[in-house]
């Protein structure tokens, strides 16, 4: 179903390249132009045929764009605004996919000439892997996209980009940056960080062996190590973009940790089977609300090959 002519994506990593799939799959837009920084990620989108138009300089592919979407790191959307402003098609919209949203509007704001649509999006669905080689067109499905409008936005674009995305596969929500920020500093960037440090610390631990690490990484260690092989660059630009949230998510967390800490040296039992009780039901949510598969270790299949 068609809701654009052409769509410019500006990045092509995993994010832009599992855009560019669904929108060639499903016949979204007539025509899919992609621009990134070098020439070799260029290259590897042109060897995936993901799009019509390939350039590594954003302004070329923008002109007669009816929507742009910034598919980069969060902290360079601001220079990438800049540089591509003056050729904006009047009317057209830009978004972004960006893991944090005030900063990405603050960055992008200034750039955004009078009578375009500044839409910003977050798809709150991914993987550990990047780059174009590990997009897949399914990746949005029955994922939430998070709009953020501005107030200069149209309604009708905003529309236009909620089917775009509900095409895509998506359910959206719309909200306000702030909360967006709030929101996603709890359900994502703070298990992102304990997972990096969960991984950290037992790097760090000079009593038990590497080998012991990976061996036994089965008792839940190893979850951790998914999150934490994400990109680095992605996870220091959300941080270092979302720094009052994730600071006092990380203040209440580690105040419960304390609690948690003192209950397993009192030999609090009933504190701590309260506590895991009470996190069970979260689970059981989060499967009725069909964001996770109700099979036992994730679905993974643990049979030696
Ligand atoms: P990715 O696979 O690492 O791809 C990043 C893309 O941005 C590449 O095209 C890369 O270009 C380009 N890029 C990197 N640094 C740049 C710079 N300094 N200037 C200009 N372009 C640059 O990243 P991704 O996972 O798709 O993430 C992209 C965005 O999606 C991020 O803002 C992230 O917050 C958001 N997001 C990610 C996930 C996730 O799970 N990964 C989920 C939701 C939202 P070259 O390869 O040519 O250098």
């Amino acid at each position: 179903m068609t809701v654009f002519n052409k769509v410019a994506l500006i990045g092509i990593g995993l994010i832009g390249s599992s855009i560019a799939r669904v929108v060639r799959e499903r016949s979204i837009a007539n025509v899919i132009a992609i621009s990134t920084r070098s020439q070799q990620t260029l290259d590897e989108a042109r060897a995936l045929d993901l799009g019509d138009e390939y350039d590594t300089d954003p302004a070329n592919i923008v002109k007669d764009a009816d929507l742009v979407i910034l598919c980069t790191p969060v902290g360079v959307v601001g220079k990438i605004a800049e540089a591509i402003s003056d050729q904006l098609k009047p009317g057209c919209i830009i978004s972004d996919v960006g893991s944090v949203k005030v900063s990405i509007i603050n960055q992008m704001q200034p750039f955004i000439p009078d009578g375009v649509n500044f839409i910003p999006a977050h798809p709150v669905a991914g993987t550990e892997k990047s780059g174009p080689a590990h997009g897949f067109s399914t990746l949005f499905d029955n994922r939430w996209c998070i709009l953020t409008p501005v107030e200069s936005a149209s309604d009708s674009a905003v529309d236009q980009l909620r089917e775009f995305w509900q095409v895509c596969g998506s359910n959206i929500e719309i909200m306000d940056a702030e909360h967006h920020d709030r929101v996603l500093a709890i359900t994502s960037h703070l298990p992102q960080l304990i997972a990096y440090n969960i991984v950290g610390t037992a790097d760090d631990l000079e009593a038990v062996t590497n080998s012991e690490v990976i061996k036994y990484s089965a008792g839940g260690f190893r979850d951790s190590t998914r999150l934490a092989a994400s990109d680095p660059t992605m996870w220091r630009d959300v941080c270092l973009h979302n720094k009052e949230a994730i600071l006092e998510m990380l203040a209440r967390f580690s105040e419960d940790l304390s609690a948690m800490q003192r209950a397993v040296r009192w030999a609090d039992g009933d504190t701590l089977f309260d506590m895991f009780t009470r996190t069970r039901n979260i689970r059981r949510e989060i499967i009725d609300a069909g964001q996770e598969i109700d099979l036992p270790n994730f679905g993974r299949d643990d049979k030696p090959k």
